[in-house]
């Protein structure tokens, strides 16, 4: 049985780093599709409510959970709460993502780890402690958000680029592990989002590289999560990156 079976307001589904950003975005299309939505943040508290006060005014249900979830122990709380409170988890969105750019002869050994731990260890921890509920259940999308700098590099972003060439390794493996259990895994790979993370840009730098000639909106990465976690097609597709950057990158 995959999860297209089971009616999507029966479904649960974790978002790291729900409170702003893609993350949010991603929570609230989720919580509109009827899924229960659990909706992790590190430190926007304020934030975290107003996305679960969206979802339940528009009739769905949400819990915010905080979590830093480059810590073991704050993921197992985190996994452990929602399946306490929800029953089981359907979806699982890696999604908490931080940048620490300087050049590699800058760049600092806690400026790389902090970004490997959360981008990278992050992913780990999440998708390994939902496997197991997954696999006995015999049904799940785990959804990764890598990033086209993972394919093609960034200067200034060896770290970012090394965690999100990371996720897509990571994706490919476990899509590999978990596949005959009825669970897929795939990557997200947005290019340059309008959200906090990319306010520094300068979109005259930017825009040369992207044929579509303008920035994406979390909107348009959510629409991708949602089709992969919710669209019967889901079911069939695992190991996979999908591009949502404007044409950067053409396979
Ligand atoms: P953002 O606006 O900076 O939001 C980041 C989110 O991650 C926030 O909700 C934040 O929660 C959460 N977070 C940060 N540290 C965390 C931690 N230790 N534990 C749990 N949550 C944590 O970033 P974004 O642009 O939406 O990016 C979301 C994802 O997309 C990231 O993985 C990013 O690398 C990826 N991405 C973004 C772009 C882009 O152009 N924006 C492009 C490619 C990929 P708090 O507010 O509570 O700290």
């Amino acid at each position: 049985m995959s999860t297209v079976d089971l009616p999507l307001n029966e479904q649960v589904a974790v978002v790291t780093g729900g409170s702003r950003g893609i993350g949010r975005a991603i929570a609230l299309i989720l919580g509109n599709m009827g899924l229960k939505v659990v909706v992790n943040y590190a430190r926007s508290s304020d934030a975290a409510e107003e996305v679960v006060k969206i979802i339940t005014e528009n009739g769905g249900e949400a819990i915010a959970l905080q979590g830093d979830v480059s810590q073991a122990e704050a993921v197992d709380t985190l996994i452990k709460t929602s399946l306490e409170k929800f029953g089981r988890i359907d979806v699982l969105v890696n999604n908490a993502g931080i940048t620490r750019d300087t050049l590699l002869m800058r760049m600092k050994s806690e400026d790389w780890q902090g970004v490997i731990d959360l981008n990278l260890t992050g992913v780990f921890l999440c998708t390994k402690a939902v496997t197991k509920p997954m696999l006995k259940q015999k049904r799940g999308r785990i959804i990764n958000i890598s990033s086209v700098v993972g394919q093609m590099g960034n200067p200034g972003q060896a770290n970012y680029s090394a965690a999100k060439a990371g996720v897509i390794g990571l994706t490919k493996a476990v899509a590999k592990e978990v596949a005959s259990r009825g669970v897929t895994v795939n990557a997200v790979a947005p290019g340059f989002i309008a959200t906090d993370m990319t306010e520094k840009v300068k979109a005259e730098d930017i825009l040369q590289f992207i044929p579509l000639g303008r920035l994406g909106t979390a909107e348009e990465v959510a629409g991708m999560v949602r089709f992969l976690a919710t669209d019967p097609a889901g079911a069939y597709i695992t190991g996979q990156v999908f591009n949502v950057d404007g044409g950067m990158v053409m396979a």
